[in-house]
């Protein structure tokens, strides 16, 4: 597993920070706003998103994540921005330029983040991947933010 937080000192590629897990309570919708359009507060790591009225708390790491998002806070992390990504193509293209390294980080990058997104909605799951942490469904085999392989769970199967 490469270590994202690396990746963010570096600040190799063109990012967005996006809101991942609003659900504001009772209502079926999902906050469409990004970090960069909320109020700033006095804290750099908290802003107001005025649709929401909620808190939002910028995590730059898995544990900051897990620690929010368990405590029912919303959250944003940083993404690449798809600009970063490779071209889509469709079809049969020929002549498909090869993808470069930051390419080939950034949609590695963004595939972790798609799981982790994943992974939170799962916020309340009995179990949690023994490798990084993130909450596993027990119907999931594998997990959707680092790969590990830890099979279902029948909780049933003694009946
Ligand atoms: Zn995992």
């Amino acid at each position: 597993m490469s270590d994202i937080t690396t990746r963010w000192a570096s600040q190799l590629l063109e990012t967005l920070k996006t809101i991942r897990n609003c659900d504001v309570k009772g209502f079926d919708f999902v906050c469409p706003q990004q970090w960069d359009a909320l109020q700033p507060t006095a804290d750099e790591s908290q802003r107001l998103c005025t649709a929401c009225n909620e808190l939002v708390h910028l995590c730059l790491t898995d544990s900051e994540t897990l620690e929010h998002a368990r405590a029912g806070h919303c959250i944003a992390r940083e993404i690449p921005d798809s600009s970063e990504l490779p071209a889509m193509y469709v079809g049969r293209a020929t002549n498909v330029p090869p993808h470069t390294e930051s390419q080939e980080n950034a949609l590695e990058w963004t595939h972790r983040e798609r799981g982790i997104d994943d992974s939170l909605k799962n916020i309340d799951a009995e179990r949690y991947c023994p490798k990084c942490d993130y909450p596993a469904p027990d119907w999931r085999t594998t997990c959707r933010v680092c790969g590990f392989e830890f099979g279902r769970v029948n909780r049933h199967s003694d009946a």
